[in-house]
């Protein structure tokens, strides 16, 4: 069993960046609203994150980081309609079978919380422990027990990247919930609820000037944020809450707005997307693309009418 799990952590851990990026989704799917993150060494020597989330059971901690043990489906026909960005069950299996992990949670309704251990996918610890309420998951030496992988990691500087790379795209589209990233010791954001448009300013400094874009049709609704001042060729995209990255999308961006700084929003049914094509990757594909593009064409041609309210 940790052997399978090793080999399917490859799947979902591929850089400590995709140990954050399944750690803030957990603690989002757990309608945290305060998300404390601390880093160390790129990651390679630390990921935590603190959440005020429902918490685990008791009863399910160890539960938790079984394979394939997930509480967010009881049936395939979930799958269409998942509102939660897990459903696998695979994150917590795989991060503890590659790494020293820890635990603790805690729900209201209980006065102690549980703290679990696990050192390279064996069991070590679980006791009751003091806690407050919600989830805190620490994982140390990511690797430290498959050194083929731990060699294929970048430095810590580019480790570093990918981490805030993952904290931004999450930070942006949570507005409404706190979130802070420490860093060596030092927090290099603190993110307090705010409009969306602020939260954007908060992360981006050099941002002062945005532009809203807004089109809604039989398709979908797309809308986002335009700096035409910033011009780093950067841009979010996110379908139904989830980031994600598409080439084409991008091009069709760029086209219209050139190197200029972007957010753009899509809502869409879930039979459009297929967020699928692989588990750690956010790569989306459209299984109807033509009516996507021209709903984002139609989207952007909007930042032309200045006097449109929203
Ligand atoms: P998935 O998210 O696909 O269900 P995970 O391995 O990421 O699988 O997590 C397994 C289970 O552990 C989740 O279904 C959830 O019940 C629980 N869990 C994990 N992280 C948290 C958290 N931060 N707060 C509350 N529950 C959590
Ligand atoms: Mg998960």
């Amino acid at each position: 069993d940790s052997l399978i799990n090793k080999i399917a952590a490859g799947e979902v851990v591929e850089r400590p960046a995709s140990v954050l990026k399944e750690l803030i989704e957990n603690a989002l799917d757990a309608k945290a609203d305060r998300i404390e993150i601390k880093v160390e060494k790129g990651g390679k020597k630390l990921i935590e994150l603190k959440d005020n989330g429902t918490g685990i059971h008791p009863d399910d901690v160890l539960e938790a980081v079984n394979r394939y043990t997930t509480s967010k489906i009881s049936s395939i026909e979930d799958i269409y309609s998942i509102e939660s960005y897990g459903f696998r069950g695979e994150a917590l299996s795989s991060i503890s079978s590659v790494s020293l992990f820890s635990l603790i949670s805690r729900q209201a309704e209980f006065p102690l919380g549980k703290e679990l251990i696990i050192e390279g996918g064996n069991f070590k610890h679980l006791s009751d422990t003091g806690a407050p309420v919600g989830t805190t998951v620490r994982v140390k030496n990511l690797f430290f027990n498959t050194p083929a992988r731990e060699r294929f990691l970048k430095s810590e500087k580019t480790e570093l990247k990918h981490i805030i790379d993952v904290f931004i795209r999450y930070a942006i589209y949570h507005n409404d919930k706190y979130f802070k990233l420490n860093i060596d010791g030092k927090d290099l954001y603190i993110l307090n609820p705010s409009k969306r448009e602020e939260r954007i300013k908060n992360i981006f400094p050099k941002i002062d000037q945005t532009v809203q874009f807004l089109e809604e049709n039989h398709t979908g609704k797309a809308y986002g944020y335009i700096s035409p001042e910033t011009r780093t060729g950067k841009g979010y995209i996110y379908i139904n809450g989830r980031p994600v990255k598409n080439s084409i999308l991008s091009r069709i961006i760029k086209s219209k707005i050139g190197e200029s700084f972007y957010t753009l929003f899509l809502e869409l049914p879930p039979y459009f997307v297929d967020f699928n094509v692989h588990p750690a990757k956010i790569d989306v594909r459209f299984r109807k693309e033509k009516p996507v593009h021209e709903l984002v064409k139609k989207a952007l041609e909007t930042l032309e009418k200045p006097q449109i309210s929203f």
